[in-house]
């Protein structure tokens, strides 16, 4: 077989949606499987909502997730330019061969005599089509209309009868009617060329040799066809890829949550949880293998094992495999990318010193065992920056309202004061130590002492936790808890 090529076309009219990263994924798993070429190409011949800040925006999702393109924008390569909007000359080359073959025609209807046909076609219980009236005007008289100024399009002849077949690679046959389709329009009246044509003479032109796309493409595949063979080229191999329902099984919209791959990030989502969890979306590899890093998913990736089937969305499993890979990830990482979400929170300073970073290091590293988004470790850690927070009520009713609390408080205050060094082992012992002298069991002290740390009756393991917190903060936070129980308890 020859070098595979693949190519993921984003058209730069929007964020990445989820619903590309999975696509684009699906192509980057099998180009790397089998050793062949990852291409990028950038659809933006739609002027009016193709922006340059989308492109962007795209390109930094793509490098975000690490899915690397062997040609494309930035990287360039062999078959560029890789965006259609710098590609107008070759399908202006491309056109003027098919009208020079007879195999492509202008049209001059008006929307008014498009209408009329459907109307037409309506009215004979037919499918709404083009008449074709434009198919055999002659040339003089195609170009006596040029010259008068009449705009126009250019259509290129498909069959009237028979049928086009589709070989998908994850659907099967696919046989569609000709009779269903118009000689479709390959360049618009303002000159450039419609998607149909430009992503055939694309992917030829750049060798694609499978074209994996979202089954919302399917029916234009067999027109792609049937454009490809009248420029004499041969087709691709064609694999769909089935949607992504929402849970409800009705179409992944906004309000299902988030949908771009920025939203994820800005959620605290790691590249790595994204990917492994829309790599299951539909493709299987497996023995119920659930987590892979990209190096499995590389080696396991096969189009025959991707469904046909519609996938479902399932967020809780995107954020349990999140907090799988908060948990195992490299410590100095996790920490590294927590950061700007504690500076979001406004919890640290935007420029952190080597000893805030070490010291960040720890905290995330003791809270990462308990969270599932990078956004819930900086909650999570929210009390170690700052003395801004409040008491659980929950907590209050339970812990702070028991008689005598302050009293005991206060003797862990005592006991804090001599711990020596002020280590989580130290610290224990000298818990294990009070709570046989006041004869108050540990599972009493503990959750106050919590509360009082940390206003919240869930946390971290609570020893290494006070150890970073420190013996100063710890005192000062049990002093104050005592002052507001007395207060409340007036
Ligand atoms: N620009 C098209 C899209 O974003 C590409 C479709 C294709 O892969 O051919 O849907």
């Amino acid at each position: 077989m020859n070098e595979v090529r693949v190519r993921f076309a984003p058209s730069p009219t929007g964020e990445l949606h989820i619903g590309g990263v999975r696509t684009a994924l699906f192509n980057w798993l099998f180009a790397r499987n089998t050793g062949g070429k990852f291409i990028l190409r950038i659809d933006d011949t739609d002027r009016q909502r193709s922006s340059e800040k989308y492109l962007e925006s795209i390109l930094s999702s793509f490098q975000w997730l690490g899915l690397d393109w062997d040609e494309g924008p930035i990287t360039g390569g062999d078959y560029g330019p890789y965006r259609q909007s710098e590609r107008l000359s070759i399908y202006k080359e491309e056109v003027e061969r098919l009208l020079a073959q007879g195999k492509a025609y202008p049209c001059f209807c008006t929307a008014e005599e498009l209408e009329a046909d459907r109307e037409k076609c309506r009215s004979l219980g037919q499918p709404p089509r083009y008449s074709g009236r434009c198919r055999n005007l002659s040339a003089a008289d195609a170009d006596n209309k040029i010259a008068a100024g009449q705009e126009f399009v250019i259509r290129t002849i498909t069959p009237l009868a028979g049928e086009t077949v589709v070989d998908d690679l994850i659907r099967g046959k696919v046989t569609f009617e000709n009779k269903g389709f118009d000689d479709p329009i390959i360049i618009k009246s303002d000159g450039l060329p419609t998607y149909n044509f430009a992503s055939v003479v694309d992917d030829c032109k750049m060798k694609i040799t499978h074209v994996i796309r979202a089954e919302e493409h399917l029916s234009n595949t067999p027109r792609q066809q049937l454009i490809a063979e009248q420029l004499g080229y041969t087709v691709p191999q064609y694999a769909h890829v089935s949607m992504i329902l929402a849970p409800d099984h009705s179409k992944l919209s906004k309000r299902h949550g988030a949908t771009s791959v920025q939203e994820y990030r800005d959620m605290g989502m790691l590249p790595e949880a994204l990917l492994n969890y829309l790599a299951l979306l539909g493709w299987s590899p497996g023995e119920d293998r659930e987590i892979m890093n990209m190096g499995e998913m590389i080696s396991l990736f096969s189009l025959k094992r991707v469904s046909k089937n519609p996938a479902i969305y399932d967020l809780p499993k995107l954020t349990w495999l999140n907090g799988h890979y908060l948990r195992t990830g490299e410590q100095e990482r996790i920490a590294t990318l927590a950061i700007p979400f504690l500076q979001k929170e406004g919890i640290v300073s935007s420029s952190i010193t080597p000893a805030e970073k070490e010291r960040i290091g720890a905290i995330v590293e003791l809270v990462r065992v308990k969270v599932k988004t990078l956004a819930e470790i900086a909650d999570a850690s929210r009390y170690f920056f700052t003395d801004d927070f409040d008491y659980d009520p929950k907590g209050v009713a339970k812990h702070f309202k028991r008689e005598g609390v302050h009293l005991l408080l206060r003797r862990i205050q005592e006991m804090l004061e001599s711990v020596d060094p002020f280590t989580a082992e130290e610290i224990e012992r000298s818990f294990v130590q009070l709570s046989e002298e006041l004869q108050v069991s540990l599972g009493k002290i503990n959750p106050a002492t919590r509360l009082a740390m940390t206003g919240r009756l869930m946390g971290p393991e609570l020893f290494p936790m006070l150890e970073l917190l420190g013996k100063e903060k710890g005192i000062e936070r049990l002093r104050k808890a005592q002052e507001i129980i007395i207060q409340e308890n007036d």
